[in-house]
């Protein structure tokens, strides 16, 4: 099942629009915002639909013409705002889209479906199950009652459910928001193991909320108990959703749900439920120049993964006071719970690394630095033996190649663009930048993605797609 959650942030999303405390203020400096929750299953089930749902994910190129369910928790404004069935209703749908949802908030819809909308409505309560068909098969769906009212007597909390739900490829999710600690009978429902499952942490720091919403108290003893009874293990993915500004900044919010195995991504982030990591499989190279950026955005790219390792591969250098400084400012720049390994044998770590964790490599330009080192190379080059240095390079590259396309991890690969500068005066230097050029021009070829940082913005380059390979 692949999992695009196409909001994480609470109703009022975070940073909060109009609030300046020090945790919005610090997500806006990130230049991070949350929308109100959403899930989108496989393209083809949503599960809620807020105001700035149907919209945010054409900013990523997704489009949800593909959706045949929308699943709906409760009917608060950040979980439905049935404006969305008009915009649909407006191209003209010829196939019907089921909506399922307690009864008050299919009650918000009626007004939003004239006759040719081509939408049905499904009421479902607690309890039940149902299966959803879709063009790649059947989700079965087990709706449960959640932990969401406050004793105020407001009807749309009281009625909200959870899901636990189930892909044709057999994978299993619980989608757990709006809810508090859940009731017993949710949670004697939920027996045998999840691959994923996204759960709601509202509130954080504060813990005298009153209101049906986890926080960073509840949500460690609600895990606990899904571990105990093996619902949640090492390998299912975990994710905390409808985050407020009660929250730490995110970067803080990783480093203490890191050690429960929760992780926070931002909006539009997804989730592959057949990989460990949780991440979409990927191999990426940023590429740039000195200072541009690239490795700030490489570590960002990173950032949400649970089990990060960094590879720095520019060792110790003796007696270098300005590497030391470059070095511990790097290192302070990097999340506490990263792990980092200092080695110039990147192939050996690729072809070691599991699959629950993200690979971080800065930067291949000292990897093989490393290399030439090791070969000898800037004395042969100097001595005329240039062929022979490219042919033993070219041996090592292959490796390198061979272990990024092997690797079981995520991969981000840093790397110096250095050729449009002047020709070096030396016959070494020509030799180095010749050769990093290769390196990354089929590190590029072996990648997902490669983004060019230019001045600290990141520009991703289009896909080779329909180049000759020129290998
Ligand atoms: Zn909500
Ligand atoms: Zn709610």
């Amino acid at each position: 099942m692949r999992i695009t959650l196409l909001g994480t942030g609470s109703a009022d999303g975070w940073p909060n629009p109009f609030c300046s405390c020090a945790s919005c203020t610090a997500e806006r400096a990130d230049g991070r915002s949350r929308a109100p929750s959403s899930a989108l299953l496989d393209g083809c089930i949503l599960i809620d639909c807020g105001p700035t749902t149907p919209h945010l994910p054409g900013t990523a190129g997704i489009s949800l013409a593909a959706v045949e369910h929308v699943l709906l928790t409760h009917g608060h404004p950040d979980h439905l705002h049935p404006a969305f069935l008009l915009s649909r209703r407006w191209t003209a749908p010829t196939r019907t889209l089921h909506v399922w949802g307690p009864a008050h908030a299919i009650d918000l819809c009626r007004d939003w479906i004239g006759p040719d909308s081509c939408v049905d409505l499904h009421v479902i309560a607690p309890g039940e199950s149902f299966d959803l068909p879709t063009p790649t098969g059947t989700y079965d769906v087990h709706v449960l009652p959640a932990a969401h009212a406050s004793g105020d007597g407001d009807i749309l909390a009281t009625e909200a459910v959870l899901f636990d739900l189930s892909a044709p490829d057999g994978q299993r999710l619980l989608y757990a928001t709006d809810t508090g600690p859940l009731p017993a009978t949710t949670f004697a429902a939920l027996t045998g193991r999840f691959d994923a499952v996204i759960v709601d942490e509202t509130f954080g720091d504060v813990h005298d909320h009153g209101t049906g919403h986890l926080d960073l108290a509840t949500l460690p003893v609600l895990l606990a108990s899904l571990r105990d009874q093996g619902s949640v293990t090492d390998s299912t993915v975990v994710v905390a959703t409808h985050l407020s500004h009660h929250n730490p900044p995110t970067r803080e919010l990783r480093e203490r749900l890191a050690p429960l195995g929760v992780r926070v991504l931002d909006d539009l982030g997804t989730i592959d439920t057949h990989r460990a990591s949780g991440r979409p499989a990927g191999r990426r190279l940023v590429l740039g120049g000195a200072r541009s950026g690239k490795s700030v955005t490489a570590e960002a790219m990173a950032a949400d993964g649970l089990h990060v390792v960094y590879i720095a591969t520019g060792g110790v250098r003796e007696g270098d006071d300005e590497w030391a400084e470059r070095v511990a400012q790097h290192q302070g720049r990097r999340p506490a719970h990263w792990q980092t390994i200092e080695t110039t044998d990147v192939t050996a770590a690729l072809m070691s690394a599991d699959e629950a964790s993200t690979i971080l490599v800065d930067c291949l330009a000292l990897w093989l630095t490393a290399q030439l080192d090791d070969l000898d190379a800037w004395t042969r080059a100097e001595s005329g033996d240039r062929a022979g240095v490219q042919a033993d390079a070219a041996g090592r590259i292959d490796a390198f190649i061979a272990a990024l396309t092997q690797c079981a991890a995520d991969v981000i690969l840093v790397s110096n663009e250095v050729g449009m500068g002047i020709v070096p005066a030396t016959a070494s230097g020509r030799l180095f930048r010749d050769l990093l050029g290769v390196l990354n021009t089929r590190t590029a070829a072996a990648c997902d993605q490669t983004i060019l940082v230019v001045a600290g913005h990141p520009v991703p380059l289009p896909s080779r797609t329909g180049v000759p390979s020129h290998a």
